[in-house]
């Protein structure tokens, strides 16, 4: 296959370029670096499979040659990204969505949007099922992320019905792993950077909200075999194991060795309470769970982000948020 990937200097995009590249197949990769960076396609360089294009996919998009999938990843995912980046967000959600639906449908393509659990917002369904429609503030900050995303479900669905594109759309929960920006305000790499530059780990309210935290290369090998399936409609992807963020920053603390104290900011505005995915509907089509524990990730992440200190890449403390309520 050849496939367009967008946000392929990403956290996410790079590694599932990879995936691409390892099982044989041709990979454009597409990105304005507006989150993302060189640095995570930096091995591919020469590779005679892999092209970099330097684009903003909310403007008119062409590519020469078939293609046979477009995975479209490009989008700022963090809160403090998105909060920073409000019409950027909205811009990539809707007009960039429209783009690679618009190529897809040209070239005849199966097409796979990155959607997210913020789709259901702060929600009063727990576990969240693909059937629960949310509960998004949408003039709140963060609804320039959510009903940016919500709209790119919609418009995925306008095309697959009204156009016959053969669509997929997965609904990505919290993921980590090496890669993520030391600096991107998510709480995974910012308790680790935190934790190894001794700073004290910020810990937002009083911590008793829950997240579910799943590893990049499981998340990977769910939107693979989502991408290969049948399946029109959403797929939650995410491992279901639910924590706390004390027993996060907990974790971390122990899987560092760090003596870095916890304090306590306010909560942003409309931070989801909790957040767990139902995986009955991934489990049952695509034959996919995940498989590694948070401990086992958290360590394979710490060792990246030690290397990266070491190489005097963490020169910054972590970005901390400033949308609080
Ligand atoms: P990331 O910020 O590391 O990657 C996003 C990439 O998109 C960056 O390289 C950025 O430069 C690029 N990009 C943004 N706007 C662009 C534009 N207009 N044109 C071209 N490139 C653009 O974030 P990530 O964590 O890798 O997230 C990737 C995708 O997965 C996003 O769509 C995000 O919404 C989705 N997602 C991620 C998570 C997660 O936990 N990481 C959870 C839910 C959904
Ligand atoms: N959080 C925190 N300290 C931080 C960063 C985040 O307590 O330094 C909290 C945040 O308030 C949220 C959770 O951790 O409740 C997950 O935040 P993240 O930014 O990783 O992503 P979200 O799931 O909110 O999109």
């Amino acid at each position: 296959m050849r496939v367009l990937i967008t946000g392929a200097a990403g956290f996410l995009g790079s590694h599932l370029v990879d995936r691409f590249l390892s099982d044989g197949h041709s990979v454009i990769g597409m990105d304005n670096l507006i989150t993302g960076s060189l640095a995570n396609v930096a091995h591919l360089d020469g590779k005679p499979d892999f092209d970099f294009v330097l684009h903003d996919v909310t403007e008119y998009i062409e590519v020469d040659g078939d293609l046979d999938g477009v995975l479209h990843f490009a989008s700022p995912a963090s809160p403090v990204d998105y909060l920073e980046l409000p019409i950027q967000t909205l811009k990539v959600g809707s007009l960039g969505t429209h783009k690679v639906l618009g190529l897809a449908k040209a070239k005849d393509a199966r097409f796979l949007l990155a959607s997210t659990s913020e789709v259901y917002g702060d929600p009063l369904v727990h576990p969240q099922k693909e059937d629960y429609w949310g509960n998004v503030n949408p003039i709140g900050p963060r609804g320039v992320y959510d009903e940016a995303k919500r709209f790119a479900e919609a418009m995925t669905m306008a095309y697959h019905r009204y156009h016959a594109v053969d669509t997929r759309i997965v609904r990505i929960f919290n993921t980590y792993g090496p890669r993520m920006r030391p600096n991107d305000g998510r709480v995974v790499s910012n308790f680790i950077v935190q934790s190894l530059l001794g700073e004290p780990l910020t810990v937002y309210g009083d911590g008793q909200q829950s997240r579910s935290f799943c590893f990049v290369s499981d998340l990977i090998d769910g939107i693979y075999r989502l991408f290969l399936s049948d399946e029109v409609d959403p797929v939650n992807v995410g491992n279901p194991d639910e924590f706390t963020i004390l027993q996060l920053a907990e974790l971390v603390l122990e899987a560092t060795g760090s003596s870095s104290e916890v304090i306590r900011l306010p909560l942003p505005t409309d931070d989801p309470r909790v957040r767990q995915p139902d995986i009955t509907r991934a489990t049952g089509i695509l034959g996919w769970q995940p498989t590694i524990p948070l401990e086992s990730g958290l360590r394979d992440t710490i060792e990246y982000f030690r290397d990266l200190r070491d190489a005097d890449g963490l020169v910054t403390p972590p970005v901390v948020s400033e949308a609080q309520g």
